[in-house]
Protein backbone atom coordinates (compact mmCIF):
# COMPACT_ATOMS: atom_id res chain seq x y z
CA UNK A 1 0.00 0.00 0.00
CA UNK A 2 1.00 3.69 -0.63
CA UNK A 3 2.22 5.36 1.94
CA UNK A 4 0.36 8.23 2.78
CA UNK A 5 1.40 12.14 2.56
CA UNK A 6 2.40 13.76 6.01
CA UNK A 7 0.27 17.41 5.87
CA UNK A 8 1.60 20.40 7.52
CA UNK A 9 -0.65 23.39 7.64
CA UNK A 10 0.98 26.23 10.20
CA UNK A 11 1.44 30.05 10.61
CA UNK A 12 1.41 32.68 13.02
CA UNK A 13 -1.03 32.35 16.05
CA UNK A 14 -4.22 34.11 15.02
CA UNK A 15 -4.40 33.71 11.48
CA UNK A 16 -7.12 31.04 11.20
CA UNK A 17 -5.43 27.45 10.57
CA UNK A 18 -8.00 25.79 13.00
CA UNK A 19 -10.78 28.06 10.83
CA UNK A 20 -9.52 26.88 7.30
CA UNK A 21 -8.94 23.10 8.52
CA UNK A 22 -12.68 22.68 9.38
CA UNK A 23 -13.45 23.81 5.68
CA UNK A 24 -11.75 20.58 4.38
CA UNK A 25 -10.72 18.02 6.82
CA UNK A 26 -13.79 15.73 6.57
CA UNK A 27 -13.73 15.74 2.64
CA UNK A 28 -13.88 12.09 2.23
CA UNK A 29 -11.51 12.04 -1.40
CA UNK A 30 -8.19 13.57 0.65
CA UNK A 31 -8.46 10.84 2.85
CA UNK A 32 -7.00 12.69 5.78
CA UNK A 33 -6.14 11.32 9.33
CA UNK A 34 -6.07 14.19 11.69
CA UNK A 35 -3.39 14.04 13.98
CA UNK A 36 -4.37 14.70 17.35
CA UNK A 37 -1.20 16.46 19.60
CA UNK A 38 -0.24 16.02 23.48
CA UNK A 39 -0.63 19.13 24.85
CA UNK A 40 -0.15 20.53 29.01
CA UNK A 41 -2.58 23.55 28.65
CA UNK A 42 -6.17 23.39 29.78
CA UNK A 43 -9.16 21.46 28.63
CA UNK A 44 -12.06 24.51 27.08
CA UNK A 45 -15.21 24.81 27.18
CA UNK A 46 -16.29 22.01 24.20
CA UNK A 47 -13.25 20.28 23.56
CA UNK A 48 -13.07 16.35 24.13
CA UNK A 49 -9.95 14.56 25.40
CA UNK A 50 -8.47 12.61 22.39
CA UNK A 51 -10.43 14.76 19.52
CA UNK A 52 -9.20 18.19 20.37
CA UNK A 53 -6.41 17.32 21.90
CA UNK A 54 -4.39 14.84 24.45
CA UNK A 55 -4.53 16.51 27.46
CA UNK A 56 -1.47 15.93 29.99
CA UNK A 57 0.30 17.30 32.65
CA UNK A 58 3.55 18.68 32.46
CA UNK A 59 5.90 15.56 33.58
CA UNK A 60 4.16 12.99 31.51
CA UNK A 61 4.68 15.50 28.34
CA UNK A 62 8.32 15.83 29.87
CA UNK A 63 8.63 11.54 29.70
CA UNK A 64 7.10 11.55 26.18
CA UNK A 65 9.81 13.76 24.99
CA UNK A 66 12.51 11.63 27.37
CA UNK A 67 11.20 8.71 25.54
CA UNK A 68 11.60 10.27 21.96
CA UNK A 69 7.88 10.00 21.81
CA UNK A 70 7.28 13.28 19.72
CA UNK A 71 8.15 13.74 16.20
CA UNK A 72 8.10 17.49 16.79
CA UNK A 73 7.25 19.35 20.27
CA UNK A 74 7.38 23.41 21.28
CA UNK A 75 6.45 25.85 23.92
CA UNK A 76 3.29 27.88 23.14
CA UNK A 77 2.39 30.70 25.83
CA UNK A 78 3.47 28.89 28.31
CA UNK A 79 2.22 25.28 27.77
CA UNK A 80 3.87 22.38 25.74
CA UNK A 81 2.02 21.03 22.45
CA UNK A 82 3.56 17.98 20.53
CA UNK A 83 2.78 15.67 18.01
CA UNK A 84 2.79 12.15 18.46
CA UNK A 85 4.88 10.03 15.95
CA UNK A 86 3.59 6.64 16.54
CA UNK A 87 0.50 7.25 15.70
CA UNK A 88 1.25 9.42 12.92
CA UNK A 89 3.69 6.58 11.24
CA UNK A 90 0.89 4.45 11.72
CA UNK A 91 -2.18 6.25 10.46
CA UNK A 92 0.55 7.11 7.16
CA UNK A 93 1.34 2.84 7.33
CA UNK A 94 -2.50 2.68 6.00
CA UNK A 95 -2.54 4.52 3.78
CA UNK A 96 -3.83 7.53 5.05
CA UNK A 97 -2.41 11.09 4.71
CA UNK A 98 -1.99 12.71 8.00
CA UNK A 99 -2.65 16.28 8.45
CA UNK A 100 -0.76 18.01 11.59
CA UNK A 101 -1.85 21.74 12.35
CA UNK A 102 0.68 23.36 14.34
CA UNK A 103 2.53 26.44 15.29
CA UNK A 104 5.45 27.22 13.29
CA UNK A 105 8.75 26.17 16.26
CA UNK A 106 7.65 22.49 15.46
CA UNK A 107 7.17 22.61 12.03
CA UNK A 108 10.58 23.86 11.90
CA UNK A 109 11.74 20.18 13.55
CA UNK A 110 9.22 18.18 10.88
CA UNK A 111 11.17 19.37 8.23
CA UNK A 112 14.20 18.77 9.44
CA UNK A 113 12.99 14.99 10.23
CA UNK A 114 10.54 14.51 7.50
CA UNK A 115 11.92 16.77 4.52
CA UNK A 116 9.02 15.21 1.76
CA UNK A 117 6.17 16.55 4.45
CA UNK A 118 4.07 18.79 2.51
CA UNK A 119 4.49 22.23 4.24
CA UNK A 120 2.13 24.45 4.07
CA UNK A 121 2.43 28.46 5.63
CA UNK A 122 -0.82 30.19 5.81
CA UNK A 123 -0.42 33.81 6.11
CA UNK A 124 -2.59 36.84 6.72
CA UNK A 125 -3.84 39.36 3.95
CA UNK A 126 -1.83 41.98 5.86
CA UNK A 127 -0.30 42.67 9.53
CA UNK A 128 -2.99 44.99 10.49
CA UNK A 129 -5.18 42.42 9.70
CA UNK A 130 -3.51 39.38 11.89
CA UNK A 131 -3.45 42.45 14.53
CA UNK A 132 -7.50 42.68 14.09
CA UNK A 133 -7.85 38.89 14.52
CA UNK A 134 -5.87 38.54 17.68
CA UNK A 135 -7.78 41.38 19.21
CA UNK A 136 -10.65 39.92 18.24
CA UNK A 137 -10.22 37.44 20.66
CA UNK A 138 -10.97 39.33 23.37
CA UNK A 139 -9.95 38.84 26.81
CA UNK A 140 -5.84 39.30 26.34
CA UNK A 141 -4.13 41.55 28.05
CA UNK A 142 -2.15 44.48 25.65
CA UNK A 143 0.79 42.86 27.08
CA UNK A 144 0.16 38.78 25.34
CA UNK A 145 -1.28 40.85 22.43
CA UNK A 146 2.11 42.23 21.70
CA UNK A 147 4.01 39.32 22.74
CA UNK A 148 2.01 36.95 19.96
CA UNK A 149 2.69 39.95 17.42
CA UNK A 150 6.02 40.11 17.47
CA UNK A 151 6.46 36.36 17.43
CA UNK A 152 4.03 36.63 14.44
CA UNK A 153 6.33 39.17 12.48
CA UNK A 154 9.09 36.80 13.49
CA UNK A 155 7.81 33.62 12.29
CA UNK A 156 6.58 35.47 9.05
CA UNK A 157 10.21 35.59 7.92
CA UNK A 158 10.31 32.10 7.77
CA UNK A 159 7.69 32.00 4.99
CA UNK A 160 10.01 30.78 2.00
CA UNK A 161 11.11 27.57 3.58
CA UNK A 162 7.92 26.25 3.16
CA UNK A 163 6.46 24.29 0.03
CA UNK A 164 3.37 26.21 -0.31
CA UNK A 165 1.92 29.65 0.86
CA UNK A 166 -1.36 30.22 1.15
CA UNK A 167 -3.27 33.91 2.32
CA UNK A 168 -6.16 33.28 4.58
CA UNK A 169 -7.98 36.15 3.07
CA UNK A 170 -10.71 33.66 2.91
CA UNK A 171 -11.39 30.63 5.11
CA UNK A 172 -13.41 28.48 2.27
CA UNK A 173 -10.75 30.02 -0.60
CA UNK A 174 -7.87 29.15 1.33
CA UNK A 175 -9.55 25.37 2.40
CA UNK A 176 -10.02 25.34 -1.60
CA UNK A 177 -6.69 26.39 -2.19
CA UNK A 178 -5.31 23.30 0.13
CA UNK A 179 -7.37 20.46 -1.24
CA UNK A 180 -6.06 21.05 -4.07
CA UNK A 181 -2.43 20.94 -3.36
CA UNK A 182 -3.37 17.85 -1.68
CA UNK A 183 -4.94 16.28 -4.54
CA UNK A 184 -2.23 17.27 -6.83
CA UNK A 185 0.20 15.01 -4.55
CA UNK A 186 -1.69 12.05 -4.03
CA UNK A 187 -1.64 11.45 -7.99
P1 LIG B 1 -4.43 26.32 21.01
O1 LIG B 1 -3.99 26.38 22.44
O2 LIG B 1 -5.08 27.61 20.57
O3 LIG B 1 -5.26 25.10 20.70
O4 LIG B 1 -3.11 26.17 20.13
C1 LIG B 1 -2.07 27.06 20.23
C2 LIG B 1 -1.06 26.85 19.11
O5 LIG B 1 -0.46 25.56 19.25
C3 LIG B 1 -1.67 26.88 17.71
O6 LIG B 1 -0.86 27.72 16.89
C4 LIG B 1 -1.60 25.45 17.24
O7 LIG B 1 -1.40 25.36 15.84
C5 LIG B 1 -0.37 24.96 17.96
N1 LIG B 1 -0.32 23.51 18.13
C6 LIG B 1 -1.33 22.63 18.33
N2 LIG B 1 -0.88 21.38 18.41
C7 LIG B 1 0.47 21.45 18.24
C8 LIG B 1 1.52 20.47 18.20
O8 LIG B 1 1.33 19.26 18.33
N3 LIG B 1 2.78 20.94 18.02
C9 LIG B 1 3.08 22.26 17.87
N4 LIG B 1 4.34 22.59 17.66
N5 LIG B 1 2.11 23.19 17.90
C10 LIG B 1 0.83 22.79 18.07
Amino acid sequence: MKKGLLIVLSGPSGVGKGTILKEFVEDPELNLAYSVSMTTRGMRPGEVEGVNYNFVDRPAFEQAIKDGELLEYAEFVGNYYGTPLKNVEKLRSEGKNVLLEIEVQGCQQVMEKCPDALTIFIIPPSMEELEKRIRGRGTEPEEIVQQRLSKASREMELVDQYKFIVCNEDPKLAASIISLIIKRHME
